[in-house]
C-alpha cells in the first residue's frame, strides 16, 4: 500500500527520523494557516507547497513550489489544489490533487549547491535480505544515476539475524562523503530509518532527497513509503491511511468483492482460476500475438455470481475486445463453472458485447464443453490452451 508523502513523513517522525516539518492543507485558507503555524514553530520565512499525490517527479510537473510570503502561499496552494498534475510517473491525464503539504523551507540560499542524497531501504529479493541503497546524487532520478553513473550508487545489505550494525551506518555516512557533526547525524538518521522500516513493516522507503542542512543536520525532505499489505492487520492506524482516490477504481472494486484484479493496457480480458494459471494465460495471449487487458484470478469458487462479478469488472475496460476464460477444474468441477458462465451471461443480458472464448480443462471438462456448445450463446469453447489463444486471435482479426 502506497502512502502520501505527509503520511510517510509522519511515520518516519514517529521513529525518530528527522523530517522537514509540514502541515497538510485541503484548501488555500488552510494552507495559509498552516504556513503561519510553521513559522511560529520553526521560524521559517519561506514555505514550500507540495502536491500530495501517489506519484514521484512532482517537482518537474509543477507540483512543488516555493512561496516567499503568505500571499504566495495562498496563490500557489489555490493553483495546485484541484489541478491534474502530470509528472513523468503519471499518465497523460495526470492525477487530481486533493491536498498539499505546506512545509518549512530548509534549503539555504547561497552560492553552493545544496547537499542532497538519495537513500532507500528495500528488500533485495535475490539475496532475501533488506538493503539500504544510497547515493551522493540525490534530488535526481535514481534511474538516470543508475544508467549514467552506476558507480555512484552504493548498497549495504543487512543480515536479518543481527539487524543493522553500527559500522554499517558509519560506512553509509563515510561513502556519502560526510565528516564531523554531519557524519554523526547521518549514522543516527540511518539507524532510525532502518528501525522505522522494520517497525512499520514497510516494503519500500525511498527518501529523495535527504538533505544536509546548513547547520549540518540530516533530514528527509521527501518520503515515498510503501507498506506491506499483508502486515497491515497489526498496524490498524496505518491501514486507515489508505487513500483509495489514488488507486485504480476497478481494482478497488475488485478488492471489495474479493477478486484479484490488476488492470493492464491490452485488449484481451482474462478470467482465470489461480494466479499461476493467470500468469501463464497472459503469456500465451502474448505469444499468440495479443495483449492481456488485465490479470484476474477468480479463485477456487468460480460460481455464477463470481463469474458475473468478474465479467462486470473486465467489461469496465473499454479496451477489451474479447474475453478469454481459462479454468482448470480440480476441486471445482468444470461443469459447475460452465453453468456459472452460461448463467452469468444470461443474467447480464446484452451487457456483453464482445466474443468469449472459454477453455475448461479437468474434472468433467467434456460435460462442460457440451453445456457451453448447446447454450446457444456467443461463447466458443476450446479444450487446449493453444487452441483457446488462437481462437482469441481469430475473433480479433
Ligand atoms: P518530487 O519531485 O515528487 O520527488 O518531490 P520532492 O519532495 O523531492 O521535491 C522536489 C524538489 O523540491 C526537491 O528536490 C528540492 O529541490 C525542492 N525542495 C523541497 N523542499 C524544499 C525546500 O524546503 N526549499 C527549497 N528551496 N526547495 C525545496
Ligand atoms: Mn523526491
Amino acid at each position: 500500500m502506497n502512502l502520501h508523502e505527509y503520511q510517510g513523513k509522519e511515520i518516519l517522525n514517529s521513529f525518530g527520523v528527522r523530517i522537514q516539518r509540514g502541515i497538510v492543507a485541503h484548501n488555500a485558507t488552510e494552507a495559509v494557516a498552516a504556513a503561519k503555524e510553521l513559522t511560529a514553530e520553526t521560524g521559517t520565512q519561506w514555505h514550500v507547497i507540495k502536491a500530495q499525490v501517489h506519484a514521484g517527479g512532482r517537482g518537474k510537473g509543477g507540483g512543488v513550489k516555493l512561496a516567499k510570503n503568505l500571499q504566495e502561499v495562498q496563490d500557489i496552494a489555490g493553483e495546485i489544489i484541484g489541478m491534474d498534475l502530470v509528472t513523468p510517473q503519471t499518465s497523460a491525464e495526470g492525477k487530481r490533487v486533493h491536498q498539499v503539504l505546506v512545509t518549512e523551507d530548509v534549503y539555504y540560499p547561497g552560492e553552493s549547491e545544496p547537499d542532497e542524497f538519495y537513500i532507500s531501504v528495500l528488500l533485495n529479493r535475490a539475496t532475501g535480505r533488506n538493503m539500504i541503497m544510497y547515493s551522493t546524487e540525490g534530488g535526481m532520478d535514481i534511474e538516470t544515476v543508475a544508467e549514467e553513473t552506476p558507480h555512484l550508487i552504493f548498497t549495504e545489505e543487512i543480515d536479518p539475524s543481527v539487524g543493522l550494525l553500527p559500522f554499517q551506518a558509519r560506512r553509509v555516512a563515510f561513502n556519502l562523503g560526510l565528516s564531523g557533526m554531519a557524519f554523526k547525524e547521518m549514522t543516527k538518521f540511518i539507524s532510525a530509518l532502518y528501525s522505522a522500516y522494520e517497525g512499520c513493516d514497510a516494503s519500500l522507503f525511498e527518501i529523495n532527497p535527504v538533505l544536509k542542512t546548513s547547520d549540518n543536520k540530516i533530514m528527509a525532505v521527501d518520503a515515498k513509503v510503501s507498506l506491506d499489505e499483508n502486515a497491515l492487520y497489526r498496524h490498524k492506524d496505518y491501514a486507515e491511511m489508505r487513500d483509495i482516490r489514488e488507486e485504480n477504481p476497478v481494482e478497488v472494486e475488485a478488492k471489495e468483492v474479493g477478486l484479484n484484479y490488476v488492470d493492464l493496457d491490452g485488449n484481451v480480458g482474462c478470467m482465470v482460476n489461480g494466479a499461476g494459471l493467470a500468469m501463464a494465460t497472459m503469456d500465451l495471449i502474448k505469444q499468440a500475438g495479443g495483449e492481456p487487458a488485465n490479470f484476474l484470478d477468480v479463485g477456487g469458487t468460480a460460481d455464477a455470481k463470481r463469474v458475473e462479478e468478474a465479467f462486470r469488472l473486465i467489461l469496465k475496460d473499454d479496451g477489451v475486445k474479447a474475453i478469454l476464460i481459462n479454468i482448470f477444474g480440480g476441486i471445482v468441477r468444470c461443469d459447475r463453472v460452465a453453468q456459472g458462465v452460461v448463467d452469468a451471461y444470461k443474467n447480464m443480458g446484452d451487457a456483453i458485447k464482445v466474443p468469449i472464448i472459454v477453455r475448461l480443462q479437468g474434472t468433467n471438462a467434456d460435460i462442460a464443453k457440451e453445456l457451453i456448445d448447446s447454450s446457444g450463446l456467443d461463447v466458443q469453447s476450446a479444450t487446449l490452451f493453444q487452441e483457446a489463444a488462437d481462437k482469441v486471435q481469430e475473433v480479433l482479426a
